[in-house]
């Protein structure tokens, strides 16, 4: 992947290009009056996603003299500004709201009057931001991570240009190193204007000022799923539009994902899968959708007070000042690195979102551990046979490994067991039974190749699986580990006893 180390840096093109840009950086600090120039820093972190905080944090525990650039100004990223932390509030107290107006009473449990305080419901989501975003901050003055709030703009390769946010420092910062970690934005549909009120990304969708009486989601994926769940429980009508014919995205293994259709729509949430987009718009008070299936023929128009845009993200590297130092793009927009998050310039590394792999925040961790580490040990470490994914629907869908489409087009003999949560003592007592667990396993050696699935608390429990194939555990392994009882995860253990012998229970 890596196309040529450096030389351009050395070359008569680049020293004039630098000669030009250290006068643009002199004529910036002439015009601010300002920006102050640091002494050289050992790296410099541009993006304080879970890649770049983290990364920034284990540089400067590892005794590098570290700043770290945002320009959002709370640190956290997507993941805990607009992500996975805002979204999991909403999911976990829409969850709370739908289980006691609709599943109390076979519970014993009489309530009153149930109503939804929208506005506190709101709150406790940007409570939670607000905390942890804190807390990053905190971590980085304990550890001393010099933190800018402002945007990050390279003036060449070892020189990084500040501009702060109001009221915040400018800066040009030298560095002898540099991670990128400027992360995603969401994919536009072509065609469609987003106004983050009536036709939103998921940004919008986790602000939404009232409950949405018909919402219309574009993309049938882990986001799309997720915050239909939300507003479908909060009582909107939702209708999902997919392209393809199935839902939760590439990864997700193909019988769990007709489980998790089955289960959503049990739910109330309608499918259009094998259904494309033709156009979508704001009319009058609400947003008309227009859609034909995927072969053509069937058109219609849905309509609908808010749509949300959930086709996927790209890569971010906008106002990063990249046309200075030119740095590799592919097709897809991610920045070109090696093994060892190397770009063409050796000390300039990229992690997280901006480049390969799936786009999650404890990849991009790994990955910020990792780049920190060869910075300073010449050595890191990422498996990416193991980074777990889940779905915080309910049931919770997760896994890890291949998939057993995966494993059947690799040629390699496998087995499979399964365990259903309906036999789990302690899922029937918590009255909670929906959704299965599956191993799949090499036939010849028994090792675990891939784990699925589909119950409560499915997002916790595939941590032992993560653990399990890292260490390159077989099923038997697994299945010879005593586990509690009554605990869900005796669900796992007897699917694993399913997958190389029998399980006890079903
Ligand atoms: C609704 C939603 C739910 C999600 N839920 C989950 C989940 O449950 N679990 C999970 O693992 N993942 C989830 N994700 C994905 C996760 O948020 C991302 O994978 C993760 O945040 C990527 O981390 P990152 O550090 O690469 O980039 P980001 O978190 O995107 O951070 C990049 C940061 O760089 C800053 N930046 C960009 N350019 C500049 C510049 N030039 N100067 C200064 N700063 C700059 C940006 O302001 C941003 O704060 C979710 C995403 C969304 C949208």
């Amino acid at each position: 992947m890596l196309k040529s180390i450096v030389p351009a840096y050395k070359s008569a093109t680049w020293r004039v290009a630098r000669t030009a840009t250290v006068q643009q950086s002199f004529a910036v600090q002439f015009r601010r009056g300002m920006a102050t120039e640091t002494e050289e820093l050992d790296l410099v972190v541009i993006g304080a996603g879970p890649g770049g905080y983290v990364a920034a944090i284990k540089a400067a525990q590892l005794g590098l003299k570290t700043a770290c650039i945002d320009k959002r100004g709370p640190p956290g990223g997507t993941c805990l500004n607009v992500g996975c932390i805002p979204s999991k509030a909403l999911l976990n107290n829409s969850h709370l709201y739908h289980e006691i107006l609709h599943d109390t009473k076979k519970r014993g449990i009489d309530v009153g009057d149930v109503k939804l305080n929208f506005e506190q419901f709101m709150k406790a989501k940007d409570d939670a931001v607000t905390g942890l975003t804190r807390g990053v901050e905190t971590l980085f003055k304990q550890n001393k991570v010099d933190y800018y709030k402002g945007t990050g703009k390279f003036l060449g390769p070892n020189e990084i240009e500040v501009t702060g946010n109001p009221g915040e420092r400018d800066a040009i910062l030298k560095t002898k190193n540099v991670i990128i970690a400027t992360g995603s934005e969401a994919t536009p549909f072509p065609g469609v204007e987003i106004d983050e009120k009536k036709i939103v990304t998921s940004t919008g969708a986790i602000a939404l000022e009232k409950v949405p009486e018909k919402l219309v989601i574009i993309g049938g994926g882990i986001i799309g799923l997720e915050l239909g769940s939300v507003w479908s429980r909060l009582g909107s009508q939702v209708t999902i539009v997919e392209f393809m014919n199935s839902v939760g995205g590439a990864g997700m293994d193909a019988e769990f994902s007709k489980m998790t259709q089955r289960s959503l729509s049990k739910q109330g949430l309608k499918f259009k899968t094998g259904t494309k987009v033709l156009s979508a718009a704001v009319a009058g008070e609400g947003v008309e959708v227009k859609v034909d299936s995927a072969k053509g023929g069937k058109e219609e128009t849905l309509e609908a007070d808010v749509v949300l845009v959930a086709i996927g993200r790209r890569p971010y590297t906008d106002g990063l000042g990249l046309e200075n130092i030119e740095i590799d793009k592919d097709e897809r927009g991610r920045l070109v690195i090696d093994q060892e998050y190397r770009t063409k310039y050796p000390h300039i590394r990229v992690i997280g979102d901006v480049t390969f792999g799936v786009m999650l925040a404890h990849k991009a961790e790994e990955e910020g551990i990792a780049a920190a580490e060869y910075i300073k040990n010449g050595h890191g470490h990422v498996n990416y046979g193991v980074i777990p994914s889940v779905m915080y629907t309910h049931p919770e869908v997760a896994w890890v490994g291949m998939t057993e489409e995966e494993v059947k087009k690799s040629g390699i003999a496998y087995n499979v067991g399964k365990f259903p949560f309906a036999a789990n003592s302690r899922a029937k007592t918590n009255l909670d039974t929906e959704g299965w667990v599956k191993f799949i396993a090499e036939k010849e050696t028994d090792r675990i190749l891939g784990i699925h699935i589909m119950g409560p608390n499915a997002g916790e429990m595939i941590a032992e699986g993560a653990l399990a194939i890292e260490y390159g555990a077989s099923s038997e392994d697994i299945a010879r580990t005593c586990h509690a009882h009554p605990t869900l995860s005796e669900a796992f253990k007897e699917a694993a006893m399913a997958t190389y012998g029998k399980s006890i229970h079903f």
